[in-house]
């Protein structure tokens, strides 16, 4: 199907492509591979960027919804594959198929949808296309948590006691009471093949569990199409502290250092520093070397992510491998220098690593904040359908921003909320807590609710400040969600400025 060329774009198709292919042409580069983005959003144009610098192809595929979207305005060859929501991006045939028709050498698949489905990495080898990110099996066995455990614990990888995948029926239900006897409530339940923050719940009694076993299973049935659950202890108002992992196919493994993402809602993550503020470095050592070891007892090969929690004594445990690039890999970047998607892809092709833990250094401090359409305040209510009628970004020294959404864009209603990251790096902490309030103030979004305002307040809040928090921070702060949502007089200008507009037309240019 022909790309559409939406209402508020001056550019004619045909001068679209034509522009792609003079693009190329420029860049005078020797287009080497064909890459397809397996992807949406800001992690498709962020890897399209990545493909393109290192001079290959970057193939973008689309759902309808997603017509308009920016990732599919950069990426060199564009592929519709379906009607959406969501299904025709989470099809392996049609991607596959896709994939197959435009002669592609390897696909990125990005985070959330296809990768880490172990089938996908698997349907790419039988087709001979390269798949970036480890082996399918690597996927399979730590996407089921119950597996990682058993593979970390032969290893000595410390982690909080927990059960094997709980029998169905009641003789589940038994084995869990028989736990929170043992080691006293809370506990938590959760889903063998759980991941994004879902699948999880705490659970504070026998009671409480004697409820909500069942439905659980049910919930974890529908999620993740695995009825499995399985139970850990409860570590108390943990830090959330996890590790970047590299590790090429000839037997390099290496990591990238800390990050901190403590400060989350419902177990997903808002915002992300790197590296941890945990001033103990014996300790920040112990644990990154404990990531590198976990990833060996795994096999892992290309980028992946050690999560560990880290309890008030100081003891950490080990919680799951993410067998992807995550959200958060930007505020590694800032701090090491080192771009890890570009780093992906020459991995898959082969490569050897080109730098060793020594070379690997961290400087300064970086901060992401995931600017969602959505309203802190109702719940955090997404605020898709709506058209984005102003859009402007700070810059300055040590900012970064990786979105995809643009002044006259509608953001679609079908997908997750999140439009831009933004990243700031600075040398000390305090620098970099100023230069993320400086750029908050400074961006002004209009037409949606974002969640701009609400990190306002964390910036200027003292525990966030002073760096010493937990899970529970949120939680902790609900004067974080009084403020006024004109956040600035940078903002206040806009709406102004998207009201006039809306008066006098109803469509912007790009
Ligand atoms: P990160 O640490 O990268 O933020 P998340 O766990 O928040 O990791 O997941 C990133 C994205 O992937 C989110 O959009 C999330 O909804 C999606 N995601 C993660 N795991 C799954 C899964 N098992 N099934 C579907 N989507 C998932
Ligand atoms: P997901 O695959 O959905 O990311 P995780 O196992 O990584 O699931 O857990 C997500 C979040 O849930 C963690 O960052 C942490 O806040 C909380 N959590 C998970 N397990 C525990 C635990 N045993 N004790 C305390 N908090 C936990
Ligand atoms: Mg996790």
């Amino acid at each position: 199907m022909p790309l559409p060329c939406p209402k508020w774009c001056f550019i004619s198709v045909e001068q679209l492509d034509y522009k792609r292919k003079e693009m190329s042409r420029k860049r005078g580069v020797l287009l080497k591979k064909k890459i397809l983005v397996a992807n949406r959003g800001e992690i498709a144009v962020r890897i399209i960027r990545a493909i393109q610098e290192l001079g290959h192809t970057a193939v973008g595929i689309y759902e309808t919804p997603d017509t308009a979207a920016r990732h599919i305005r950069i990426a060199d060859e564009a592929i519709w594959i379906g009607a959406g929501p969501r299904c025709d991006y989470l099809d392996i045939d049609k991607v596959i198929k896709a994939a197959k028709n435009h002669n592609v050498d390897a696909i990125h698949p990005g985070y959330g949808f296809l990768a880490e489905n172990p089938d996908f990495a698997q349907a790419c080898a039988d087709n001979d296309i390269i798949f970036i990110g480890p082996t399918a099996e690597v996927i399979s066995r730590l996407g089921n948590k119950v597996i990682a455990r058993e593979i970390m614990a032969e290893a000595g990888i410390p982690m909080v006691p927990g059960t094997d995948n709980l029998p169905e029926g009641d003789a589940g239900l038994q084995e869990a009471l028989a736990f929170g006897a043992k080691y006293k409530y809370p506990i938590m339940l959760k889903a063998t093949c759980g991941g994004g923050g879902r699948g999880i719940r705490l659970v504070e009694s026998d009671e409480q569990l004697k409820e909500e076993y069942s439905i659980a299973r049910s919930e974890a049935k529908a999620a993740f199409n695995d009825d499995r659950v399985y139970i850990e202890k409860v570590v108390v108002q943990p830090k959330h502290v996890e590790v970047q992992i590299i590790a090429d196919q000839h037997g390099s493994t290496v990591h990238l250092g800390t990050r901190d993402c403590s400060i989350q809602r419902r177990n997903q993550k808002l915002v992300e520093i790197a590296p941890s503020l945990i001033e103990d470095k014996k300790l920040v050592d112990e644990i990154c070397d404990t990531a590198v070891k976990a990833a060996q007892a795994a096999n892992y090969t290309n980028a992946g992510t050690v999560e560990f929690l880290v309890d008030s004594d100081w003891n950490y445990y080990f919680m799951e491998i993410n067998t992807r690039v995550q959200v958060e890999h930007t505020v590694t970047e800032m701090v090491t220098g080192i771009d890890i998607v570009r780093t992906q892809i020459k991995l898959a092709l082969g490569k050897k690593l080109l730098f060793s833990q020594d070379d690997v250094q961290i400087r300064g401090f970086a901060i992401e904040v995931r600017i969602n359409a959505e309203d802190p305040k109702n719940d955090f209510m997404p605020e898709g359908g709506k058209m984005v009628s102003v859009y402007r970004s700070p810059g300055g020294y040590g900012v970064r921003l990786d979105g995809f959404v643009y002044q006259g864009f509608t953001i679609p209603e079908v997908y997750d909320s999140l439009l831009v990251k933004m990243t700031v790096h600075g040398y000390t902490w305090h620098e970099t807590v100023d230069r993320m309030r400086r750029c908050l103030k400074n961006f002004a979004i209009s037409g949606p609710k974002t969640t701009i305002p609400f990190y306002l307040q964390i910036v200027d809040e003292p525990e966030f400040q002073s760096g010493n928090f937990d899970t529970s921070y949120i939680e902790k702060h609900p004067e974080l969600f009084d403020y006024s949502d004109d956040h600035s007089e940078v903002n206040k200008l806009a709406h102004l400025i998207a009201e006039i507009h809306h008066k006098k037309q109803n469509t912007y240019a790009i």
